[in-house]
Parts: structure tokens; C-alpha cells; sequence
């Protein structure tokens, strides 16, 4: 099988496993956005996927999403930020993308409310959350996320759909549903107390190895990269 073959046969079964899990869950496979992390590819590959029908994809380094983004011209394709944004990269990042998973922190959410003011749009972002309290991940607190949302609902220029999170590293699929399942009460939490000009309706959660679980947990963003090249020659 050439290139293009093998990315459509991994999307293919992909969709398919997205589509079971929700069925398992009593949901719809339209509410599940699967977003395809480019990172491990290069941009022809990228264009491959778009191409086999999966034009939402991800990168999570600043410089790789610019390269990428201008190498693929295809207008279907919605860039996705999933990774630790700097804010000195903010204004070179913000033109190409349709969504921001990685509000992290403040000071970062601030930097990108005052240059989506100066390109006069408005940005969706989610919040991301250290649900699992690893100190190596990015992301707010469950605790400094309760007391900053007050101060992100005031941001102009912000639209804040939902938050997003990455599983403990350990423990397998088991404890990744449970932080899984922690993302949701968190956004159910938060959602009773906030502005009610916030609707946190997106979960961005679950990767190649629990994407299954996220869904039954209630994501409608799954990430997913290392299943989507499979069979790929590096
Ligand atoms: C790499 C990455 C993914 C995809 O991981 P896979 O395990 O390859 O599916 C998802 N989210 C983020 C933030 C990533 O950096």
C-alpha cells in the first residue's frame, strides 16, 4: 500500500473505533471532533490525511504548526494549537489557527486576548487543566482554574468553549478514565458557577491509547496522532 492508502485504512478504523465507543456511551460519533496530531509527519503526510477526509489537525510546537500551515494550501485544513504556546510565539501562531487547546496559563491568555484585539477576531480557546497533578504537565490547577475564571470571563476577545487535559502518564487506560471523568465533573463544577457567557461545552481528552475511554467520559475532542500513522515509514 502506497502512503496514501495506509492513512486512509488508519483513519478508517479510527472513525470506526470512535464511532463504537460513543454507541457504547449512548452518544452520537458527530459530537466527537477527532482532531489528527500531525507532530510525528511531515507536512505531505499531513495534506494525505486531510485529503482521506480528517482536515482538523494538531501540532503541539509553535514552529512545526507554522511550518506545516504554509506548506499546506488546502483550505479545508483547521489548524489545531495542542501544545505549550510561549507568548512570545502568540502573535505568529494566532492567524493560522482555528482553536487554541492550550490556554495554560494567565499571563498566556492574556497575551493572546490583547493580539486577537489588535487582529479585531475573536479566538476560541479552551483552558487546559493538570488534572492528573503531574508536575512535568502545563495547565492550571484544579484550584488556581476555580479562582482565575472570573478574570479569563472578562477577556473581550476571548471565547472560552471548554477545557482540555492530557492523562496521567501512569497507570494505564484505568486511571486515565478517571481523570478523564475528573475533567468532566470539573467543567460541570465550574459551569454552575460562571459567567453564564461561558459555555464549557468542548472536552478536549483522550490520546491513541484512551481515546475509548475519554469518549465514554464525554469528550468531544479526541487528540490523536501515533494511531493515524501506523505502517508509516519513518
Ligand atoms: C502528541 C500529542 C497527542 C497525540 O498523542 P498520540 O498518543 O500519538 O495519539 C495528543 N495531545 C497532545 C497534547 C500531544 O502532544
Amino acid at each position: 500500500m502506497d502512503a496514501s492508502a495506509i492513512i486512509a485504512a488508519n483513519l478508517q478504523r479510527v472513525s470506526d473505533q470512535i464511532a463504537d465507543a460513543a454507541q457504547r456511551a449512548g452518544r452520537q460519533p458527530e459530537e466527537i471532533t477527532l482532531v489528527g496530531v500531525t507532530k510525528y509527519v511531515d507536512a505531505a503526510a499531513a495534506g494525505r490525511l486531510c485529503n482521506a477526509g480528517c482536515c482538523d489537525l494538531g501540532e503541539s510546537r509553535p514552529q512545526s504548526l507554522w511550518e506545516k500551515a504554509v506548506a499546506l494550501t488546502e483550505p479545508t485544513i483547521r489548524w489545531h494549537m495542542i501544545g505549550h504556546l510561549q507568548r512570545n510565539k502568540v502573535k505568529r501562531t494566532l492567524p493560522f489557527i482555528t482553536l487554541l487547546h492550550s490556554g495554560d496559563s494567565l499571563r498566556l491568555l492574556e497575551a493572546v486576548d490583547a493580539e486577537a484585539g489588535a487582529l479585531q477576531r475573536t479566538i476560541d480557546v479552551l483552558l487546559e487543566v493538570n488534572i492528573s497533578g503531574d508536575a512535568a504537565k502545563h495547565g492550571f490547577t484544579v484550584e488556581e482554574l476555580s479562582a482565575t475564571l472570573p478574570q479569563l470571563a472578562e477577556f473581550a476577545n476571548l471565547n472560552i468553549r471548554g477545557l482540555m487535559t492530557m492523562a496521567a502518564l501512569e497507570g494505564g487506560t484505568e486511571r486515565a478514565r478517571q481523570d478523564f471523568a475528573a475533567l468532566r465533573e470539573l467543567r460541570d463544577q465550574l459551569q454552575a458557577v460562571c459567567s453564564p457567557a461561558i459555555e464549557l461545552r468542548d472536552l478536549s481528552m483522550g490520546m491513541s491509547e484512551d481515546y475509548a475511554e475519554a469518549i465514554q467520559e464525554g469528550a468531544t475532542i479526541v487528540r490523536i496522532g501515533s494511531a493515524l500513522w501506523e505502517g508509516l515509514k519513518a
